[in-house]
């Protein structure tokens, strides 16, 4: 088995060619499993070139079905932190991609749509790190705007409440007794309007601390939509709280 690869696109295909010796003349099988891994059985004899031909002209099928085993996937199993992969950022999927040199600087930017991480080492954990300081960073300052110009609307309000993220389980925010808000870490993975229902909830909070029609009115006036955003973030909540 030899591991090969080739771009389509913007996209990489990682495949593994195997040789079967008894393969009807020059027919390539491509195969693509259940974890998205790709495998390319050829016939004894048939050029590298020609191996890779068979793959590109089949590209946009196999490309279809590798995205569709991994997002059957992550909805179960815990991330791997590798290229090829897909994370989340304000609702979107981006595909990671890990460039590993020790002499360039450790970082992470978005580039159109790619989340390309520059680490010195092949080593999931930093990489993991890297990600996850690159999230906060970038929680801190959406939150904190749309918290300002929520405040901005909210009369029962003359300034943003304190907040911090926090590594919650189940919540995606809560509400102390002296008015600070916790916001679940992972909460900037999900879309605009969810992040600014998890807000307004909590705000809403600041004014009526329990569930009582008087909350829900509060709420209401502040985002009428509310219901159909919640059961937005409620269908996305497995997949996004999946470390
Ligand atoms: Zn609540």
């Amino acid at each position: 088995m030899t591991s090969q690869s080739i771009f389509y696109g913007e996209e990489c295909i990682n495949f593994h060619v195997c040789v079967v010796p008894d393969r009807p003349k020059r027919k390539v099988a491509i195969h693509v499993h259940p974890d998205g891994s790709v495998q390319v059985d050829t016939p004894e004899g048939v050029a590298n070139g020609e191996v890779r031909e068979a793959v590109r002209k089949r590209a946009r099928w196999v490309l279809k079905h590798v995205t569709e085993a991994r997002r059957q996937r992550e909805h179960v199993l815990p991330r791997q932190y590798v290229s090829g992969e897909s994370h989340f950022y304000l609702g979107r999927r981006h595909v990671l991609k890990v460039s590993i040199d020790a002499n360039e600087k450790a970082g992470v930017k978005l580039v159109r749509g790619r989340l390309e991480v520059q680490c010195p080492k092949d080593n999931p954990g930093m990489i993991k790190d890297l990600l996850w300081a690159w999230y906060r960073k970038r929680s801190m300052e959406f939150i904190q705007r749309r918290l300002n110009t929520h405040t901005d609307g909210i009369s029962w309000l003359s300034a943003p409440p304190p907040w911090k993220l926090a590594s919650m389980q189940k919540q995606w925010g809560s509400c102390s007794p002296k008015g600070a808000l916790s916001l679940n870490a992972h909460l900037v993975k999900a879309p605009r309007e969810c992040v600014d229902y998890v807000l307004l909830h909590e705000l809403c909070h600041l004014k009526e601390r329990n569930h009582s029609d008087r909350f829900y009115q509060l709420l209401e006036r502040q985002m009428p939509e509310w219901r159909s955003v919640k059961a937005k973030l409620d269908g996305m909540a497995e997949l996004l709280l999946n470390e």
